[in-house]
């Protein structure tokens, strides 16, 4: 079943059928649910963005058959109610869409955010290995991957607004959320003269640029003795 839009309309028949036998999707252009009455509240200063506008992929966190995507809806076929299309570039089911790849400057792997997978694809460019990692949160939607002069892969999701970090070493992903919803990030960047290296992405959809820069170590023990 599709739901388009994910509004006050939408959330409401969305919740309901997704505790139904049914596998689910919704659509909308942004890939978070607005709580409208409230954005004077966000106007006047007295309440954050994000505290009016819920990312619809966390409302429905615990429903594995409800499925969230990020997509302009362009045409609904009325007479056959089946053929929808978006804007979206999308996949044909099981499709793993790889995207933009990444080379390790110390080492002969190559990074490739699987898109559709909802993965980060380690490819050992000498054996041809291949080994997929799960991103922490389904449907984001892994578009890019820069890689740190560590040997840190940075990974921004289009359809959730973080960027990831993984740790080779570990094996283990790191969300940072960043301050502004609707944020269709399609490409990372890392400026490695900093130390630790500070990492760029500019946003698709509202015209900002975000910046995580790290406290180093004497940052932190500065800070601390403050
Ligand atoms: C400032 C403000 C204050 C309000 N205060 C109140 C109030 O106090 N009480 C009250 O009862 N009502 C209030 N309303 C009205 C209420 O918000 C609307 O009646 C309600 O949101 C309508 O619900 P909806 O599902 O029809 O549309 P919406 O809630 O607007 O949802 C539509 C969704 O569809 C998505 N969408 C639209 N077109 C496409 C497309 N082509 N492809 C993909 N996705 C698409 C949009 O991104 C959106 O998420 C207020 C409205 C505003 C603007």
């Amino acid at each position: 079943m599709l739901v388009i839009g994910g509004g006050f309309g939408g959330l409401q028949a969305a919740k309901h059928l997704a505790t139904a036998s049914v596998d689910l999707t919704i659509v909308d252009r942004r890939n978070f649910h607005l709580f409208q009455p409230l954005t004077y509240q966000v106007a006047t200063g007295a309440l954050s963005p994000g505290e009016v506008a819920y990312p619809l992929r966390a409302i429905f966190r615990r429903h594995s058959n409800v499925r969230v995507q990020m997509a302009e809806v362009t045409e609904v076929d009325r007479q056959r109610r089946r053929t929808v299309r978006a804007s979206q570039n999308s996949a044909p089911p099981g499709h793993k869409a790889p995207r933009r790849l990444a080379a390790d400057p110390n080492g002969d792997v190559i990074w490739v955010a699987l898109y559709t997978a909802d993965r980060l694809a380690r490819v050992d460019t000498k054996t041809n290995e291949v080994k997929e990692y799960p991103l922490p949160t389904p449907y984001s939607s892994p578009y890019a991957t820069a890689v740190d002069k560590n040997g840190i892969v940075w990974i921004n999701t289009m359809n959730h607004d973080v960027l990831t970090k993984f740790d080779p070493k570990t094996e283990r992903f790191t969300e940072y959320t960043l301050p502004t919803r609707g944020t269709e990030i399609r490409h990372v960047q890392i400026d490695n003269s900093t130390n630790p290296p500070t990492v760029w992405a500019p946003y698709n959809r509202t015209n900002k640029v975000v910046r995580i820069q790290f406290r180093t170590t004497d940052n932190q023990q500065t800070r601390a003795t403050r």
